[in-house]
This record gives C-alpha cells, structure tokens and sequence, in this order.
C-alpha cells in the first residue's frame, strides 16, 4: 500500500508551526512496512485543498490528511473529501452526544458550528477523539472510479497522534502481510563515518534484517529492522545482529530505544549505585544539571550544581585557586580538576564533574580556538580532566560539551573510564 501524506494549514506554509505531524506519521508508516511517497501541505484554501487532494487520491492507494476538521468555515477536508468519493455527510449521533457531553464536562457553552465536526461521511469508519472535539474518519472509497483509502486525522498532535496509534494503526495492521520492527542502539563518541566503517561488513552484506546509521548531535543512532510474519520472529532475527554490533562498538552504546537519552542512562546509572553527581559548569550555563533534573527522580542522585561563569566565583564557589587560573587560565585542564573537585567536596558527591571551554563566537585564540573544553571528573580515587575540540556554533558547542561530560559520568560508573578514555577513532 502506498501512502500520501496531505498536511493542511495556512500557518504550516507560513513556517509558523513545524510539521511535527508529518514526520511522526512517516515514521510510523515506514515501521509497518508501508511506503510514502509523497508529502503535501496545502493551506486552509478549498479550490487549492481539492486540487492536493484529488492529485494524491490519483497517485496513492491511500491518503492521510491531518488539519481541517475543526468547526470553522475554513475547516473543509471532510466536506471535500465526502464530495470526491460521491457521499453525503449525516449527522452521527454518537458523535455528536460525545461532542456535547465534552462541552458539558468543561462547563463551556457549545456553539453551534461545532456539530458540523460530528457530521460525517455516510459508511465510514468513525475514529473516536478522546482528547478534542473533532472526530477522524477512515472512508474506502473511489475517486473517478480508482480506490482510495482517506485516512482524516485532526491537526493537533495531541489529537492526531492518539487517534493514529488507538483507531488507525490496528486498521493498518490488519492490511499488512508483514510486521517491520525495529530497535535503536545510541552511540556517542564515534562519529557517524567512523560507525559506518566500523560497522562496514555487517552493512555491506544487509538484506534482512537491515542496519542504518543516523546522524544527531554529537551522537549516532543506529537502527537495527527486522521484516517478519511477526514481532516476536522480528524481534529473533534481530538479536543475532545486535549482539554483532555491541562486539565492535561496545563501550559506546550507552542506550537501546528510539527516545532514550544520555542523561537518562546516567540518572538510572546513579540510582542503580546510590550515588550522587554535583555539577560545576562555565561555558555550558547549567545544560548537564538541566538535562539530569529533566529526568524525573534525578533527586535520588543529583542535589547540588553550581555555575560559575567568572573566575572570581570559580575560586569563591568552587575553590579553584588564584594561581591556578593565573597560571593556566580558566580554560585549562587544571582549571577543569580543581572545578570537579571543589564541587564534589563542596556538596558531598561521590562524583564531581565540571566543563570549562570557550563556545564561541569570540575569546578564542590561536593556542585555544573558539570549541576548546575541557571537562573534569573528581571521585574519591580520582581527579582526571579530559581535552576537547568541539565544532560547531555556540548551541552546538555547547549542547556536545554537555554530552561528553554526562558520557564521562556514564563511563565512571561502568567502571569503563580510561584516563585517555579517546573519542576521536
Ligand atoms: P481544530 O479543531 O483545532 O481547528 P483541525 O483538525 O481543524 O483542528 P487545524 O485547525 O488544521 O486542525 O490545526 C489545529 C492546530 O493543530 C494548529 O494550530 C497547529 O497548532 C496544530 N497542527 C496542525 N497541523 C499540524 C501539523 N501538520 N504538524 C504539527 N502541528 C499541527
Ligand atoms: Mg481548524
């Protein structure tokens, strides 16, 4: 089955929103083994919106369309879509009960138009809405006599994403022949070529299941699918393979899943051993004690974090010592150690880390360029600070300045920290 996605709304042409909706749906198409072709966004305009719509019935077996089903006027996709395939719209009364008892539950007064949401297309599939008004709607039907299945969703997220995955997605299961599962290994410290190489002979002799790298901040996924008869074969097909992929890259998977995050691994990593991180942070601002108190829980293993963006705090705060910063400067690996340290014995940690480093624009200088951090680690056995040249704009060098310091963390507490633990292979 090919697919055509249709996004419709004005403010998605004007990149006044993102098309989040396209890309979750694409997404979830590719994991059930179903093809896309084709993406539209088409604004909130009839005679424009009929025109996107007809072209896609015309080059796909299905079509989805998210936006257009709210009360306005200008909300038109289900009106249109009825019109193509030759039905009426009538009013459904489950729908519309569900619609006017949301009004009630809110203790809001329900206009009018909002029960046009409730009018649908005579013979469809009705997808319930458990999180807004609209309903969606699925019609198998014929457009200039060729079949079309359309697939309406609402635009907001929050609506289309629910409806998808409770209403939409077994439909689709049931018209496969396939399950296509998946699973993401995260890699940090290896860039994306140097995965691509290290990984070279399982890539090159892939057919199923198949290995591919993506490239993100700093970080690869790699995501490993399996085509099978279902996800439990799936999901046997891919172990082999797996296990293939962590002999060579071992140490650097720190994670398994699409959303998982470096510093949920070292939040859990923490909780696991009863131990507790402090941070002391310059150039990064707070982003390594942001990324670990967005973990909820992160209390059992995180209570202190400092910045110290000047030098007069890094030796008030920190104890960083005033011949120190004369001698090496802040932006050094001494700096770096008695940063770790001087927060680690400030707060009572089992571990201290720190990052000191020039982001950039300006205040670089030939022997430390815009990109040069270096990150300190301090436990009871150790105090070791590591050198960095990161590239990229001031966010970039900073979000990646982060990430090495929490995957420093990680590497403390597998016990895989080397003291010329190297990135760059
Ligand atoms: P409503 O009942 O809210 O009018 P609707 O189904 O008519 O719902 P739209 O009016 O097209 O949907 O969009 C409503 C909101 O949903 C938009 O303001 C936007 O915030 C969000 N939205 C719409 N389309 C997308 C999209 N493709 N990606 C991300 N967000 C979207
Ligand atoms: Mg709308």
């Amino acid at each position: 089955m090919d697919f055509e996605l249709v996004s419709v709304g004005t403010e998605l042409l004007l990149g006044q929103i993102v098309n989040t909706n396209a890309r979750f749906l694409s997404r979830e198409l590719s994991e059930l083994g179903f093809n896309v072709f084709y993406t539209t966004v088409v604004g909130d305009n009839p005679e424009r919106l009929k025109s996107a719509l007809r072209i896609a019935a015309m080059r796909a077996d299905a079509v989805i369309t998210t936006g257009g089903l709210g009360p306005t006027a200008d909300d038109l996709t289900k009106e249109t879509i009825a019109e193509f395939c030759g039905l009426r719209c009538v009013m459904d009364e489950k729908s519309k009960r569900r619609i006017e008892e949301r009004f009630q539950s809110h203790g809001l007064y329900m206009p009018k138009s909002n029960l046009k949401q409730a009018e649908m297309p005579e013979g469809c599939i009705i997808l319930e809405n458990n999180n807004g008004t609209a309903p969606g709607a699925i019609v198998e039907g014929k457009v200039d006599g060729k079949e079309t299945t359309f697939i309406m969703l609402p635009g907001p997220p929050s609506e289309m994403k629910p409806m998808f995955l409770q209403g939409v997605k077994p439909y689709l299961e049931a018209k496969a022949d396939c399950v296509i599962h998946s699973k993401s290994l995260r890699v940090f410290g290896v860039g994306e070529s140097a995965a691509e190489e290290k990984l070279r002979n399982i890539i090159d002799r892939q057919t199923n299941p198949t290995i591919a790298p993506y490239a993100k901040t700093g970080e690869v996924e790699l995501r490993l699918t399996a085509k099978a008869n279902s996800v439990k074969e799936a999901k046997e097909m891919l172990r082999p393979l797996e296990q293939e992929v962590r002999n060579i890259l071992n140490d650097y998977i720190y994670a398994v899943g699409a959303d998982a995050s470096m510093e949920e691994t070292v939040v859990s990593l923490l909780k696991d051993k009863g131990m507790k991180l402090a941070t002391a942070e310059s150039c990064t601002g707070g982003l390594i004690a942001q990324k670990i108190t967005r973990i909820p829980g992160a209390s059992a293993c995180f209570d202190c974090g400092a910045v110290t963006y000047s030098n007069a705090q890094k030796t008030k705060t920190l104890g960083v010592r005033e011949e120190t910063l004369r001698t090496y400067g802040a932006v050094s690996y001494q700096t770096a150690e008695e940063m770790a340290e001087g927060i680690r014995l400030a707060s009572g940690a089992d571990v201290g880390i720190s990052v000191t480093g020039i982001a950039g624009p300006d205040g670089g200088t030939e022997k430390k360029p815009v990109g040069t951090v270096y990150i300190g680690i301090a436990t009871k056995e150790k105090i070791w600070a590591y050198h960095f040249y990161l590239s990229g704009n001031r966010t970039v060098v900073r979000e990646r300045a982060s990430l090495y310091a929490l995957d420093l963390v990680r590497r403390e507490l597998l016990g895989c920290l080397e003291k010329d633990t190297n990135y760059i292979w």
